[in-house]
């Protein structure tokens, strides 16, 4: 029976409806109601501790002299105090008359205060609170500080924590006693107290890795429950896929291995598979696409593979061909502009199942294609689709297998929560002989610089981006667009061919300008974000990005990542104006030029934007994750999630005794 919040001491309705606000309705929450953060209060802080950054102080006081000044509502008492190095210090008690008789001068008192130092090298403070000892102020220990909201004070919530805990201790173990032992964490009874009583730093840290441990083994018990964990077979490779493989002029990476043996493993299974494979930009996702794409092909049933533009949908179908052709498999593009005539007939194609491939757009769930056996949907960049859209698209088939794929990686700890249920690849390992991409700040005015540097790439026979946020100037703003930057590029770079590039222009367009890129009839490309996704030249080493403090951090990683993708060596240059730049912007720009690993930069950007603002993070609400935070306990949630796979693997259904705690915290 969980019991009220109000029952503690000090806690009447107002409280009780800021509790709320933090998700505390009962007394039970409030004991798993963790810290923000924690004050090391162990020694005093003396006024001379006091700084601008951290303006408190806590120490034992004495009073020495009263006086007054006159405010709206009457007169307001200012006691004038030492402490023990004999600094001086003046409290001003606005509506606090009562302190008259209890400051009197010769007593001794514990202040906690925010403080602030005066010209004549005194102190003050008016927003303090006052002990008869030391205990009651806190000091001599590390202090809890709460989330607060609406007229909670730390002090409330503190004593309302502390009377839950009298009231409900002992607490049970959430987990089973085993568990303690193998991966030393502390008892829940013990860790729940020291979190909000800590009694030094490295017991509060074995509390806070115990407890963030167990809620997230039971979170991934309770995601992978249904899972099958009974022995995988071994399953084999097929002629075909080994074809491919060698006929690669290079070497797949460790990581793109796996993801082809994890993917081939799922799609032997009898469930269909529901596999995520992440990552970074260039990693060579779409490479391990085709070579499980063949092991379905081989089979003799179908495969669709969805890409969120036309642009990239021709590029793949085109590398496709390449590729799979030669092994007799038929590749077809299906996109919403074809005539009616060739779509009819490549419509009856697909029906008859005469088409193995099928490589298109948003066309491929129109209600009229349909498929002869379609068995494994492929869907690039899997955050550019709707719910609804793959639906379509994988209803077309029975049991199909899926494999979304994504270039934004994100923390393994959001992905758990936003993936709930979706089994993960996760390409790290670049391939072999991948320089970084050196990345430069330039500030407006070392343009020239810049331009510089690129002429000297063009005359390697390397080509460049330069991407600016908006198409046209429209006549109100001073951001520099791709229509103007165009002609003036021009001039810099005379007799070097480039194209502009943009959203509006029609789809023919792009396609020839993109060809012609690649054939290298154009050595540089003017371009809004439309370069953003999937676009994949081996010999442009040069990004620009005009105005890049207007782009977030996402962007401006995948932006980048359209060079660096062959063993040149590639340069990415961050263009900002000095003046309108944001503190955030700052910190992205930075994050920007230090690190290249999309995951570090996922992290980063987590951190700045706050979790708050990614989408689908409500989930993490749902998933009522206390302890654990997403960003610093990924090294836990992978030992969480091995324990779990040895837990299920030994009990799957959780009936053995010394699993009844578990049993009940997934209930
Ligand atoms: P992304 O993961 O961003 O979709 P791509 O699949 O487009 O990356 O791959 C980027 C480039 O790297 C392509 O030109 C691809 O042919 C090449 N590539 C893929 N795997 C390897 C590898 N193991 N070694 C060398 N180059 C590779
Ligand atoms: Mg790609």
């Amino acid at each position: 029976m969980a019991r009220k919040i109000t029952d503690a001491p000090g806690v009447g309705k107002k409280a009780e409806e800021a509790f709320s606000k933090l998700g505390v309705e009962t007394l039970e929450d409030l004991v798993e109601f963790a810290p923000r953060s924690y004050l090391d209060r162990r020694a005093e802080r003396l006024l001379s501790a006091a700084s601008q950054e951290d303006p408190s102080i806590a120490c034992r006081i004495y009073p020495i002299r009263h006086s007054y000044f006159p405010t709206k509502k009457g007169r307001t008492l200012k006691v004038l105090a030492e402490d023990d190095e004999g600094r001086r210090l003046e409290i001003l008690c606005f509506n606090r008359p009562f302190l008259e008789s209890q400051l009197v001068p010769g007593s001794e008192w514990y202040i906690n205060a925010t403080v602030q130092k005066m010209q004549n090298g005194m102190y003050q403070t008016a927003s303090f609170e006052i002990k008869r000892s030391k205990e009651d102020a806190g000091i001599g220990r590390i202090l809890p500080v709460y989330p607060l909201s609406g007229s909670l004070s730390e002090k409330t919530v503190r004593s309302a924590v502390n009377y839950a805990i009298t009231m409900l201790s002992p607490f049970p173990d959430s987990l089973p006693y085993g568990l303690y032992e193998k991966y030393d964490l502390m008892r829940d009874d013990e860790a729940l107290k020291e979190i909000h009583n800590p009694t030094d730093f490295a017991k509060l840290n074995k509390a806070k890795r115990s407890l963030i441990f167990s809620e997230l083994l039971i979170l991934e018990l309770k995601l992978m429950r249904d899972k099958d964990f009974s022995k995988r077979r071994k399953s084999t490779i097929t002629e075909l896929e080994s074809k491919l493989i060698s006929s690669l002029t290079f070497s797949l990476t460790k990581d793109q291995l796996k993801a082809i043996e994890d993917i081939r493993e799922d799609l032997d299974k009898k469930d269909p598979m529901n596999r995520l494979l992440q990552g970074d930009v260039g990693s060579g996702k779409t490479l391990v696409a085709w070579i499980s794409a063949l092991h379905v092909l081989a089979k003799g049933k179908q495969v669709a593979f969805m890409a969120p533009t036309e642009l990239l949908a021709r590029q793949h179908a085109e590398l496709a061909q390449k590729l799979l052709a030669p092994l007799g498999i038929n590749v077809a593009l299906v996109i919403s502009d074809i005539n009616s005539k060739a779509r009819k007939a490549l419509l009856e194609a697909l029906r008859r199942g005469d088409i193995d491939l099928a490589i298109g757009t948003h066309a491929l769930f129109s209600s009229d294609v349909e498929f002869r056996n379609l068995d494994y949907v492929i869907i690039d960049e899997q955050h550019r689709f709707g719910v609804n859209q793959r639906e379509a698209l994988i209803n077309k088939g029975d049991k199909v297998n899926v494999l979304s794929m994504t270039a934004t990686p994100i923390p393994r700890t959001l992905a758990l929560t936003l993936y709930a249920g979706q089994d993960i690849s996760t390409i790290k390992t670049m391939p072999k002989g991948r320089l970084p991409i050196i990345t430069h700040l330039v500030s407006n005015e070392k343009r020239m610089q810049m331009y510089k540097a690129i002429a000297t790439e063009f005359t390697r026979s390397h080509q460049a981006y330069f991407v600016y946020p908006r198409i046209n100037d429209e006549g109100e703003s001073d951001l520099r667009d791709v229509e103007t930057m165009y002609e003036e590029l021009k001039k810099i770079y005379p007799g070097i061919p480039s194209a502009l590039i943009h959203s509006k222009l029609p789809e023919e367009d792009k396609i020839k300008i993109l060809q012609d890129f690649r054939d290298k009839k154009l050595m540089y490309l003017v371009a809004t974000s439309v370069v953003e996704v999937g676009i994949d030249i081996p010999d442009a080493t040069c990004m620009v990005i005009e105005h890049a403090d207007r782009f977030g951090l996402a962007a401006l990683h995948q932006l980048r990542g359209r060079v660096g993708r062959s063993d040149l060596q590639s340069y990415c240059f961050l263009v900002f104006d000095v003046k309108n730049y944001s503190k955030d912007a700052g910190e992205r720009l930075k994050v920007m030029r230090d690190v290249t690993d999309g995951f570090l930069i996922a992290e980063k950007d987590l951190e700045i934007r706050g979790p708050g603002d990614i989408s689908g993070t409500e989930q993490a609400g749902f998933l009522k994750i206390k302890f654990a935070t997403l960003t610093e306990s990924s090294d836990i949630l992978e030992l969480a999630a091995s324990a779990a796979i040895e837990i299920l693997k030994d009990d799957r259904g959780l009936i053995k005794a010394e699993n009844a705690a578990l049993r009940k915290a997934l209930s």
